[in-house]
């Protein structure tokens, strides 16, 4: 099963944004990893999702075996590159790190995952394909959706001699890590350049533009019936669906967002363009809300404002987000709610109406115009219910999330694995490949039976 890697339309805006983190100079590196303590039953260890052993990984990179590292670690999490770019670090590993209670500064350990991965497959392309199961197993598996999750039960089956066919309803594969990560972590490119190499590990192959549905056999499209009668088991990677709307009068029309799919237009999209835009005002306060706002700013817009209806302490944005965001410019207006939009005779939008708050709610006779050009609502996404459901025996808890087994991420279909958002309900990437590589070495299990 050979593929044409994948590629991208030239001429986005996210081309021209700086690599905030560079990598490390071999000599950085190694300076870097030789502060570290290799402590015995490492906290950092506990921190990552997926249990990367840390500190053997820094050991390796402080004795010069790169090769070594990259291994460590792509044996527990095989988006490693992708990983060390946009894990949230300063709230797992590095946050964790002993050195923080010494008041010093912690391991950056994101940096030196960064540096090992990228280093090593530089040094050797096929470094990880040349462990790869050599007997094949005939066993073929289906993932729906191809973001981290699937893409890391994939490239774990393709490893333990099993065949993968992902089908992407998007024309770019990748999901989040393609189309919403902030493009000053890391740009698309760098989500498709990993997707192409797990696809070099063999026996993958990613079908885009085909949406697996609960019941037609259409153009474009699978049923899920057919994907239980032509594969040895399924896994269900389809994170979570479009964006919250305010549901205020006048919100469809032009200027008005959902975060996530304006963050997916400047980041593929090369006409997008933030012309004339000289006011942006972002609803929200978590990270999808900071991450816009931030990138906004970066692309120029001259004023941004994070409106949320709490007070600061309610934020739940990351704090190390917030402040790298108003370093850049961005502002943030707290207790303060919108009320609706209001616009000009033509149509375009004229400003949004936000009124101050207590306790999250609206104070009557505090409604007052912000002029801005542009709104982009981060309230949150809804959940995919449809079709986990039409999968016999899958369940779903109050919150739409899929139910599964923690160890094994199956569901309550022998057949069927799930994981990433679509069952935690939105957390990290390196929570979703967690979640496929553990579905995967389930899978392996029950097809050796
Ligand atoms: C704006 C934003 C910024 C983020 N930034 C970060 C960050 O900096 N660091 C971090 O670690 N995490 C970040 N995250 C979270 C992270 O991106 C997700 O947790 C992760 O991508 C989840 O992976 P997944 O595979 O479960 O789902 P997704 O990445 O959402 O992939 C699901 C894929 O399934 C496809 N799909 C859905 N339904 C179907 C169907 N029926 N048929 C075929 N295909 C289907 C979708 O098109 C999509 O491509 C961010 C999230 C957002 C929204
Ligand atoms: S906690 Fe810090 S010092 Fe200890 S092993 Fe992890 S990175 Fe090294």
């Amino acid at each position: 099963m050979g593929h044409a890697p994948f590629s991208l339309p030239k001429g986005r805006l996210e081309e021209g944004f700086e690599d905030k983190r560079p990598r490390y100079s071999d000599g950085e590196a190694v300076t870097e990893a030789n502060r570290c303590i290799y402590c015995v039953d490492a906290p950092c260890i506990n921190a990552c999702p997926t249990s990367i052993d840390i500190p053997t990984f820094i050991h390796k990179i402080a004795t010069g075996n790169v090769k070594g590292a990259a291994r460590t670690i792509f044996d527990a999490n095989l988006l490693g590159q992708s990983c060390a770019r946009v894990c949230p670090v300063e709230v797992l590993c590095v946050g964790d790190c002993v050195y923080n209670h010494w008041g010093r500064e912690p391991i950056q350990i994101g940096r030196l995952q960064r540096y090992a991965t990228e280093r090593a497959l530089e040094l050797d392309r096929d470094l990880i394909k040349k462990n790869k199961r050599a007997t094949k197993s005939g066993k073929k598996v289906a993932c729906i959706g191809s973001g981290p999750a699937s893409l890391a039960a994939a490239g774990y089956l393709s490893l333990m001699g099993h065949e993968a066919v992902v089908f992407e309803k998007r024309a770019v594969p990748g999901g989040l890590n393609t189309t919403g990560i902030a493009p000053y972590k890391m740009d698309a490119q760098g989500s498709v350049d990993e997707l192409n190499w797990i696809l070099e590990l063999g026996d993958i192959e990613v079908r885009t533009g085909v949406e697996i549905t609960a019941s037609d056999d259409g153009d474009g499209q699978v049923s899920a019936a057919t994907l239980l009668q032509d594969f040895d088991a399924v896994f269900v990677g389809i994170g979570l669906g479009a964006d919250s709307a305010l549901e205020l009068p006048d919100e469809a029309g032009a200027g008005v967002y959902g975060a996530v799919e304006l963050i997916e237009q400047l980041k593929l999209d090369p006409q997008a363009s933030l012309q004339g835009v000289t006011r942006a005002v972002v609803v929200g306060g978590g990270n999808t809300a900071i991450d816009i706002a931030h990138e906004l700013a970066i692309l120029g817009v001259p004023e941004v404002y994070m409106a949320y209806r709490r007070g600061f302490e309610r934020l739940s944005a990351y704090d190390h987000e917030i402040e790298w965001g108003r370093t850049d410019g961005v502002r943030v207006r707290v207790n303060a709610v919108p009320t609706g939009y209001q616009r000009n005779p033509d149509g375009s939008l004229k400003g949004i109406v936000l009124a101050d708050a207590e306790d999250g709610k609206a104070k009557a006779g505090t409604d007052k115009l912000m002029e801005c050009q542009l709104v982009a609502v981060a309230i949150g996404q809804a959940r995919l219910t449809g079709l986990a459901k039409v999968f016999a025996g899958v369940e779903l808890d109050a919150k739409g999330r899929i139910v599964v087994d923690d160890a094994t991420c199956r569901t309550g279909h022998a057949q069927v694995f799930a994981g990433g958002d679509c069952v935690n309900g939105g957390k990290e990437v390196v929570n979703a490949v967690e979640h496929g590589k553990r579905a995967a070495r389930a899978m392996d299990a029950m097809f050796s039976k």
